[in-house]
């Protein structure tokens, strides 16, 4: 029972130093994370607009050789109606011309739209990769900080990671899974020392006869209040020289 709060307690140091570190990194590596999604975005959404732009161009091209189309066959109706042999004919072709100039005045409004939709897209467009290119500059800077702060700890945090796996090796399962969940749950902090006759995680005082029976390092204690894992003086000091 004794090795079990050992470990406990061991392990709460080498996570208490990760957690310094970490801190000491700030909000760098969230700050990255964050510019990168960012950039991500941008680039999809332009990437969107380009489709947008060159489908309106396709479209604005096709209602143009459309329309041109469209005035040749009313010049060409127009010129049979010079040479026909009935009033049916000409009216019929009539019909052929007014229906032509009215598809052809239809298309003139669509090439409109195409157009107004490719300026919007352009616009856009150059908005968001001026935007694109500022946060791109910004997240380098910051990945160039974090590479510079990681490498800076680098050392420290390797040797950490590694004493955390030596001693999870010895701790068993369920000891593990209890004090992620109060790490979890109690701001990183599972396990602590009885100071002053109080818990050392929220300052709780911790009745005397707990404190003996916490004392005796065979059974786990955790404080009333806070929920913590209270270990005793001795328990530090085997764990220091783990
Ligand atoms: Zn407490």
């Amino acid at each position: 029972m004794e090795n079990r709060l050992k470990y406990l307690f061991a392990l709460q140091i080498v996570d208490s130093q990760l957690q310094e570190v970490h801190d000491l990194k700030g909000d760098l590596p969230g700050l990255v994370d964050e510019l990168g999604l960012k950039v991500d975005e941008l680039k999809t959404t332009i990437k969107d607009l380009n489709s947008t732009l060159k489908q309106s161009k396709v479209n604005r091209d096709k209602a143009d050789v459309e329309i041109i189309d469209l005035a040749e066959k009313v010049e060409k109706y127009k010129n049979q109606q010079l040479n026909v042999k009935s009033n049916k004919q000409y009216d019929a072709l009539t019909r052929e011309i007014e229906a032509a100039e009215k598809k052809s005045v239809q298309l003139e409004k669509d090439m409109e739209t195409y157009e107004t939709q490719m300026e919007a897209a352009k616009n856009a467009n150059e908005t968001l990769t001026k935007q694109l290119e500022q946060i791109s500059e910004e997240l380098d800077e910051k990945k160039k900080e974090l590479r510079e702060v990681n490498k800076e700890h680098e050392k420290e945090e390797s040797k950490y990671h590694h004493e955390r796996d030596k001693i999870i090796a010895r701790i068993d399962k369920q000891d593990l899974e209890r004090y992620e969940r109060i790490k979890k749950a109690k701001g990183g902090i599972a396990v602590v020392a009885v100071k002053r006759n109080a818990c050392g995680g929220c300052f709780s005082r911790v009745p005397p006869q707990k404190i003996l029976e916490i004392r005796q390092n065979n059974l786990f204690f955790t404080c009333e209040h806070c929920g913590r894992i209270l270990v005793s003086d001795h328990i530090v000091s085997v764990s220091k020289i783990l």
